[in-house]
């Protein structure tokens, strides 16, 4: 049996931010896994060197900016669009997390969470839309959170920084949906990753993730896959501006 030609991305190219690891790697391993020529960016060439070879198909290339830097974004995606071609699908995923109290969290740390969690995915959508607007098509979408609806304590500047980045979504899906792109969100719950590595090890933590989501585990990054290629595909032509959750139903029961 053969997919439906309306889940068909074969042919696409897609660039896939924070992909040296974790959710960004597993989300350009199914791109490419569905055709897609995939570019993976993060801060390290070596690392990025050594996921891409990790990678199926010779469909492949590598990016290393910083997206959180203005210029380096707008040269990288000159140059991604140079040597690969147009990009079709933008994955803004890179992100982080920094967990302390509010009453102590420093400046600069509030700074540095907002630059990465948020304004990468202004600096990045805005110059992949300039291309993807002209060209009159293009997908973006944006790794939200279960944190874009519900926070916790100490993590409030990380909820914040995606609770805004559903609204930069919004707003993303209003001012470039009359120009044939289409913006998303992707929300994950709680994932096994590096990111999350300190919770995963906390047994008391991880045991209150699976009692507290209705699938009774933690999600895998492979779980977020389905979501991202439908968003990516011609399936979701008439989707804009939503957030899809993929949390096991976490952000549904309390
Ligand atoms: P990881 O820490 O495992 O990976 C983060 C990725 O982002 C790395 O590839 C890192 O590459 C890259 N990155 C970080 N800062 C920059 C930067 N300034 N420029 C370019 N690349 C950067 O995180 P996850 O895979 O767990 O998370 C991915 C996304 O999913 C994040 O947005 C996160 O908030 C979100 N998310 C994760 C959840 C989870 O449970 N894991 C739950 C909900 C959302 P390098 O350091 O080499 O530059």
């Amino acid at each position: 049996m053969t997919a439906h030609p309306l889940f068909d991305i074969s042919g696409r190219t897609a660039l896939v931010t924070g992909s040296s690891r974790g959710i960004g790697l597993a989300l350009a391993r199914g791109l490419a896994e569905a055709g897609c020529t995939v570019v993976l960016n993060g801060r390290d060439k070596d690392r990025l060197a050594e996921a891409a070879a990790g990678l199926p198909g010779g469909r492949v290339h590598t990016a290393a900016f910083d997206v959180t830097d203005g210029s380096s974004v707008a040269d990288g995606i000159a140059d991604v669009e140079e040597r690969v071609g147009p990009l079709d699908i933008l994955v803004n995923n890179a992100g982080m997390q920094l967990r302390a109290p509010l009453l102590e969290f420093t400046d600069s740390d509030w700074h540095r969470i907002l630059d990465t969690n948020l304004t990468s995915a202004f600096l990045v959508g805005r110059e992949a839309a300039r291309r993807m607007t002209e060209r009159g098509h293009g997908k973006i979408i944006n790794i939200c959170s279960l944190q874009s609806e519900v926070a916790r304590p100490g993590i409030a500047p990380y909820a914040a920084t995606k609770g805004a980045l559903k609204m930069l979504t919004k707003g993303m899906c209003a001012d470039w949906g009359p120009s044939g792109v289409q913006v998303n969100g992707l929300g994950p719950g709680y994932i096994e990753t590096e990111l999350t590595r300190p919770l995963v090890e906390d047994e008391e933590f991880s045991a209150w993730v699976r009692r507290r989501t209705p699938a009774g585990r933690w999600g895998r990054t492979q779980d977020l896959v389905g979501g991202v290629l439908f968003l990516a595909s011609p399936a979701a032509d008439f989707v804009s501006g939503q957030v899809l959750y993929v949390d096991g139903g976490m952000t549904s029961v309390l």
